[in-house]
Parts: C-alpha cells; structure tokens; sequence
C-alpha cells in the first residue's frame, strides 16, 4: 500500500506522517530528507546551486539511507548520520534549488521508487501523488496557511535547537513556496483525485485522526 502526503514546508506533513506510520504500521519515507542529503553535499563541496553540473555528479557518490528507530527516522549520507545536519538553515535555504535541477529530482525519484519497493508505506513530499506514485492508494494533501506554517517550524526549529528567526522562517517558506509550485519536473500540485486537508486551524491530534479517517476509508 501506498499513502501519498503532499503539500508545502509547515503543512503538517512530517509531524502526521510519523504518527501515521506508528499507528497504521507503515514505513515512513521522508522524501524532502533525500533533496536536503544532495543540499548538503553541495555545501560541503563548497559548491553554489550555479554549479549544476557539479551537483547533478555529485548525486552519483551518495549513499542515502534511512534508519528507524523509536519511531525516529534516522537519516545517514555515505555512513554519516547526519538527520540535524540537513534541517539547518544553509541546507534549507538552498534545497528547493537543488532539487529543481531536473536530472537530480530524476535519480531521487528512483531511489524513492526503490525505497518503497514491496513495502506498504507512507511518504511524504511534494510530487508524490503526481509524479513519484501516481498510481498511489491514497493520497492527501495537507495545506495551511503560510502564517501558521512558519509559526509551526520556527516553534519545531526552537525545539530542536535549529537557528533562525521567525521571519527568516516566513521568507524562507514563502520562497520555497513559489520555487517548488514552479518546478519543470515534481512541482508542487494537488493530485486530481488527492484529499485536500486544510490543517491551519486543526491540532496535531485533529489533523492525525482526519488524515487516518481518509486512509481508512480509502484502504
Ligand atoms: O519536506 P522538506 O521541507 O524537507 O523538503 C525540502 C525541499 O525538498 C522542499 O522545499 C522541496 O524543494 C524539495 N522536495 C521536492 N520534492 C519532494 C520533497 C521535497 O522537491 N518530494
């Protein structure tokens, strides 16, 4: 089984996701994490998202893993752990460029497509419902408004000890945003047969038990 969750940065996705995935028993595939591994390699080249063709080589040389425990993902680039890493702010702020280098959102999408082989899974991202499981079981997308979505990362980047300011958060976003609606390739859409669920007013148990209620209904 396939469970499709996309929408944008702050929806909800990953926080629903991983308690989905508890509740359900579905492996959890996050795939913003595999753009945000390419991101970092970029940086630690000393590389700019200029540098395409450097980037789109580079993807050759990582190994992306993802490893669960407690209910945690953990995220390991060639045998690194590195799941704090890739939520800083200099990989966040050059991700969505990244990942709209289309060969690069090619080889991702066959590493997702091979992660979730045989497995019955829930995956989150922002092309999944569209472009990577288009034959998806189900597929929701989760959407707030842009406010209560940098409220919610910058109250989730405080707790886990991630710097930046609120409105760096809100311009970050805003920007992803607009990159990610316009991509060549995976943009940022809502599926025809998608479920929007709007989460700007809901809690985190609210918004869990609506999005267990479609899949149940769907399944
Ligand atoms: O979900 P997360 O915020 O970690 O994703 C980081 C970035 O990776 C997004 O802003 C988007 O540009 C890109 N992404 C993507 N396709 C996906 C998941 C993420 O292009 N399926």
């Amino acid at each position: 089984m396939i469970v499709a969750i996309d929408g944008p940065a702050g929806s909800g996705k990953g926080t629903v996701t991983k308690l989905i995935a508890k509740r359900m028993g579905l492996i959890n595939l996050d795939t913003g994490a595999t753009y945000r591994c390419v991101a970092l390699e970029t940086l630690r080249r000393g590389l700019t998202v200029e540098d395409k063709q450097k980037i789109i080589d580079l993807v050759d040389d990582l190994d992306i893993e993802f490893e669960y425990e407690n209910d945690d993902i953990k995220v390991f680039l060639n045998g690194e752990e590195v799941t704090s890493e890739i939520r800083n702010m200099e990989v966040t702020k050059i991700v969505s460029q990244v990942s709209s280098i289309v060969p690069v959102r090619l080889k991702m999408v066959e590493l997702q497509r091979r992660m979730a082989k045989g497995k019955d899974v829930i995956m989150e991202g922002r092309d999944i419902g569209t472009y990577v499981f288009p034959n998806a079981d189900v597929k929701i997308y989760l959407d707030a408004n842009v406010e209560e979505r940098a409220k919610r990362r910058f109250k989730e980047n405080q707790e886990k000890g991630i710097e930046g300011s609120f409105e760096e958060i809100l311009e970050n976003i805003k920007l992803r945003d607009e990159n990610d609606k316009n991509k060549e390739v995976g943009a940022l859409k809502v599926a025809d047969d998608a479920i929007i669920v709007d989460s700007s007013k809901l809690t985190i148990e609210e918004m869990t038990n609506r999005v267990e209620e479609i899949i149940k209904e769907r399944k």
